[in-house]
């Protein structure tokens, strides 16, 4: 039996060693109470947050640590258990000054009656070792330590997701495989440590290259891609095996255009070790879902795509459908003519007409291209534009183009039809090309036309694309007096904004209000509406697709300042045009 005194001391005793034990913890501990005072506090909190004993007990972690961590913390958890990671750089506060600390807190409600709250603890730990350790085995396991792309699982991982948002946009997601082809040659030859610098030299110029910005196809699937990091989408999954995704692709036909730059990648030698080595790869494609639906069946068609890109002789590309290779032989077809028809001169400008809607004079003209090849036949302007923005040999072909029509241009006006305005058309990549201000300079004064009767036509779309960009391309032309037109209006986005933004003198309604027009019903409303706004900014309004004399009527009716169409004349040849001004001129 114990006396008294002898439970008394043995209480005390335990508290003591209590007390011990818990000071002799790694981890910071405390006990808050519900007004949330510090009750007890270790050595090893305090020592970790350098504070002393007497600023901390008995006040609030409100007094201590103010406000925000205390509501960050405590304030409306104190009913329940949680575990919270924090990251802090308070050089005060953890153990290792300046330096980013994870922090793992976990508080502990204490119940001393039956059901309420009296303390909390809260037991607090370093854990920056453990996190980097994870990073770095999750890098181990995601990334290749070599290229330090994502390998195999996370290039799955990666491609799973984009399926799954595949189906619900209901659009395609193009898997490309890559080979290098004769790889092991290399090794062979020059050793592994050359094979390995290669191929990191082959991941960066992918990576490089593979940008959201470069891969110009269309541009609002550019925009889709761009909002994704596409970052990850290129990934190393074996030896010399790449794998690159393209997610959300609207139409598959764009791939062919990447596949042949990313061979171009591959003329340039590479630079190992002091000298220059050449290398080719080889492209299988495929697509979700038409080539597959789950992560295994595609890769191993686009594998399989691959070998057929192998057997074709390497250092090219193969898609595992036959059809998509069809299509991508005519295009490279027409591609090939097409280049060939930029250095022979081919393409031609037809010229439009636009009149004045209130006494029907002739008062511009519209510059188009028009091309017509022995075995295609007449390519289709449309077709053809975006050919050349995917290819990029828009950037020639728009030069001559713009040099072309000031050309002929310049010749009408000393004709006497000096009136005259010349609209010739911009694409998105022209338009942001960086040398273009400069080569409209060099049209203008290599012929000497007259920048204020240039109108330049650029769609909102291209406007869209970079907005800042756009706005400051639109000033530095209109510095150099040129005009500028917005193309295609209504379109795309029709966003007032736009004609807030950007100083333009024209706008072009597309013909898809005009043509076929109910002019009694909406579209006549939206198109009287769209007119009242260009006059009241000043903005000369001109309709496009005018194939009716009633359309014409009605025009006139809500004050349109310029109309073009089939009803007046189609595109016209410069021998035809020039014609047309000549009876023109007759008429004044
Ligand atoms: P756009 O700039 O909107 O040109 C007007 C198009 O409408 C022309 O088609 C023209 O032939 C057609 N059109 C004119 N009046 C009528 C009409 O009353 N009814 C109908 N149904 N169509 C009419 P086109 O020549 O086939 O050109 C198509 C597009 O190709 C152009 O659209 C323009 O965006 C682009 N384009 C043409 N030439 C060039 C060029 O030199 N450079 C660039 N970057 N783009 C060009
Ligand atoms: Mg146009
Ligand atoms: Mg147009």
């Amino acid at each position: 039996m114990h006396s008294n005194e002898t439970l008394h001391k043995d209480h005390y005793d335990e508290f003591r060693l209590y007390k011990m034990m818990v000071n002799a913890s790694l981890d910071s501990i405390t006990l808050i109470d519900r007004n949330y005072t510090y009750r007890i506090v270790t050595d090893a909190y305090l020592n970790a947050r350098e504070i002393k004993k007497d600023r901390i007990l008995n006040r609030s972690v409100e007094d201590v640590w103010g406000k925000e961590a205390f509501h960050n913390a405590i304030k409306g958890n104190l009913d329940r258990c949680f575990r919270g990671e924090n990251v802090t750089t308070r050089a005060s506060y953890e153990f290792r000054k300046n330096e980013i600390n994870y922090i793992e807190t976990i508080y502990t409600p204490c119940f001393t009656s039956d059901s309420e709250v009296s303390y909390v603890a809260v037991i607090s730990r370093n854990i920056t070792e453990l996190k980097k350790s994870q990073d770095k085995i999750a890098f181990l396991a995601y990334y290749d330590s070599l290229t330090n792309l994502p390998s195999r699982p996370l290039f799955l991982d990666l491609l799973n997701r984009e399926i799954s948002s595949a189906k619900r946009t209901g659009k395609s997601v193009a898997i490309f495989f890559f080979d290098l082809d004769e790889f092991k040659k290399i090794n062979d030859s020059f050793g592994h440590s050359a094979g390995d610098n290669l191929l990191i030299s082959v991941g960066k110029r992918l990576k490089n290259y593979l940008r959201p910005s470069d891969i110009i196809g269309r541009v609002d699937w550019l925009i889709d891609l761009d909002q994704k990091h596409t970052d990850n989408y290129l990934a190393r999954i074996g030896g010399d095996e790449f794998t690159f995704i393209i997610p959300d692709i609207s139409d598959k036909k764009y791939t062919t255009g990447i596949a042949e730059r990313i061979l171009g990648l591959f003329e340039e030698p590479f630079q190992i070790t002091g000298r220059e080595i050449f290398i080719s790869t080889s492209i299988g494609i495929a697509f979700y879902p038409d080539d597959g639906n789950d992560v295994e069946t595609l890769l191993k068609n686009a594998d399989t795509a691959m070998y057929k890109a192998k057997e074709a002789g390497k250092n090219t590309f193969r898609y595992y459908s036959s059809d998509m290779n069809e299509k991508a032989k005519e295009r490279m077809t027409i591609e090939n003519k097409m280049r060939y028809a930029i250095k022979n001169n081919e393409f031609q400008l037809y010229y439009q007409p636009q009149y004045y809607v209130e006494n029907s004079q002739l008062g511009g003209m519209e510059a188009l291209i028009r091309w017509e090849d022995d075995e295609l036949g007449f390519v289709s302007p449309a077709n053809l534009i975006q050919l050349a923005e995917e290819t990029g040999m828009i950037i020639d072909i728009g030069e001559w183009a713009i040099h072309s029509a000031c050309r002929q241009g310049k010749i009408w006006h000393e004709k006497g039809f000096n009136y005259i305005k010349l609209g010739v058309n911009l694409s998105v990549r022209q338009f942001y090309d960086l040398k273009l201000v400069d080569k409209i300079r060099s049209a203008l004064d290599s012929t000497r036309f007259d920048p204020s009767f240039l109108e330049l036509e650029i769609t909102e779309t291209a406007m869209m694309f970079d907005t800042q960009r756009a706005i400051a391309i639109v000033d530095e032309l209109k510095e150099m007096k040129v005009k500028i037109a917005l193309d295609d209006f209504g379109t795309g986005y029709s966003s007032l904004v736009h004609l807030k933004l950007f100083h333009i003198d024209k706008l072009k309604i597309d013909q898809v209000f005009i043509r076929n027009a109910d002019f009694d019903g909406r579209d006549g409303a939206i198109i009287s509406s769209i007119i009242d706004m260009c006059h009241k900014l000043n903005i000369e309004a001109v309709a496009e697709g005018v194939e009716t004399k009633e359309s014409l009527d009605f025009l006139k009716k809500i004050n349109c300042h310029m109309a073009q169409g089939f009803y007046f004349s189609p595109p016209l040849s410069t021998e035809r045009f020039e014609n047309l001004l000549m009876g023109q001129s007759r008429r004044f």
